[in-house]
């Protein structure tokens, strides 16, 4: 069966759909490219491996950064094919011994199709030769479908002792949103008629499992938490199963009103990655997916209470708005235990919260 979903998960990176939804989402290629071309120091002359290399993009960076060498890993049978294809017509491929031509610097690209579990079968590569890996594999909520795993397996096997890894750091987090930030508003007034019965039923399927979609900050109703954070160069794999708790308080008001309450409908999850100058000592990046930054294909993921918590700032309990102590008693924090664990259902995660008003 693992076979079966593996075929299925690599099969639709086959479709070059999802490479130009990916490639034209300027936010994340920009920040590798960036990280890759102003990073000299990093880059020059470094032996490269880059873990799903998907159309070849982040291997092309590396060669034209002035790369040695870069080991291009792709399980999609297509997109290796067309990896190098790609790589081959802009003058990259990598090829021994070329009868008749001058040997040219800039043919540093192997591409290799298999996972990159196996590439022992394929190429023999010292182990701890490689000086820097590079890997786009963060999924929806940073570690869906995620490949992070497989990147972890090419770290321990070949990457040098204190050798690279870009991106370096994620970095969950967490907020609450509003009312606004919930389909209530939209079905209320639908060319003036009424159609709040759908609003609350969308609301009740929206508790019970996650939506992947944007939300705008005004939405957002908390200050920002952060959930967990991962450093790419010593976590372990089984890291990637992990229990938090955060404590969300209500954004500053721009009105300047003791009674305020606010209803938190849900929390919203989001991710940053950081080439941080541990190794972009030139130029470092963050790449970040937050309702603050503008948008990415990974937009952000939203977690929906069953039941709204009615919310307070802490200046307002102290001014006592009469509620405290009565049964109406609105929060001053919301109180979350958020486990994310890979699912038995290859690929798939599970995600379970816990949340209270405090
Ligand atoms: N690096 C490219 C593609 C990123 S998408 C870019 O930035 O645009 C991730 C790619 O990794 C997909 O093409 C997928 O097929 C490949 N992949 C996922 N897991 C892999 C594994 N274990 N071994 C090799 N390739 C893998």
């Amino acid at each position: 069966e693992i076979k079966n979903v593996n075929e299925n998960y690599f099969g639709s990176y086959g479709s070059f759909g999802i490479h130009r939804e990916m490639i034209s989402d300027k936010v994340r290629t920009e920040a590798y490219r960036i990280a890759i071309l102003n990073n000299p120091s990093l880059l020059n002359q470094a032996t490269i491996m880059d873990v799903g290399c998907g159309t070849g993009i982040l291997s092309l960076f590396a060669a034209q950064s002035g790369a040695s060498k870069v080991i291009s890993v792709e399980a999609s049978l297509k997109m290796a094919a067309i990896a190098s294809q790609i790589i081959k017509d802009n003058g990259f491929l990598y090829e021994e011994n070329i009868k008749g031509e001058e040997s040219n610097c800039s043919r540093v690209i192997d591409v290799v199709q298999t996972m990159v579990e196996e590439l022992d079968k394929f190429r023999n590569i010292p182990p701890h030769s490689i000086d820097l890996l590079v890997s786009e594999w963060m999924g929806y909520c940073l570690l869906y479908e995620s490949m992070l795993s497989s990147v972890l397996y090419a770290r321990d096997r070949w990457l040098k002792p204190g050798g690279a890894i870009l991106p370096d750091t994620a970095t969950i987090f967490v907020a609450g949103f509003g009312r606004g930030g919930t389909s209530l508003p939209f079905w209320e007034n639908v060319y003036g008629f009424n159609m709040s019965c759908i609003g609350k039923e969308v609301l009740e399927d929206a508790a019970c499992s996650p939506i992947v979609d944007v939300v705008d900050s005004k939405d957002i109703v908390t200050e920002s938490a952060v959930l967990q954070t991962f450093d790419l160069t010593t976590m372990k794999p089984d890291e990637m199963d992990f229990t938090s708790s955060c404590e969300l308080t209500l954004k500053p008001s721009p009105k300047d009103g003791s009674s305020i309450i606010c209803w938190c409908y849900g929390v919203v999850l989001w991710f940053d990655t950081g080439f941080t100058n541990r190794f972009c000592k030139e130029t470092p990046m963050v790449l970040s997916t937050s309702p603050y930054s503008p948008r990415t294909h990974w937009s952000q993921t939203i977690f929906t209470f069953r039941e709204p918590i009615a919310m307070t700032s802490a200046e307002a309990i102290a001014e006592d708005n009469g509620m405290v102590g009565t049964e109406q008693c609105p929060a001053e924090r919301i109180r979350s235990r958020i486990s994310i664990t890979r699912s038995p259902v290859h690929r798939s995660i599970d995600i379970s919260m816990e949340t209270t008003g405090i």
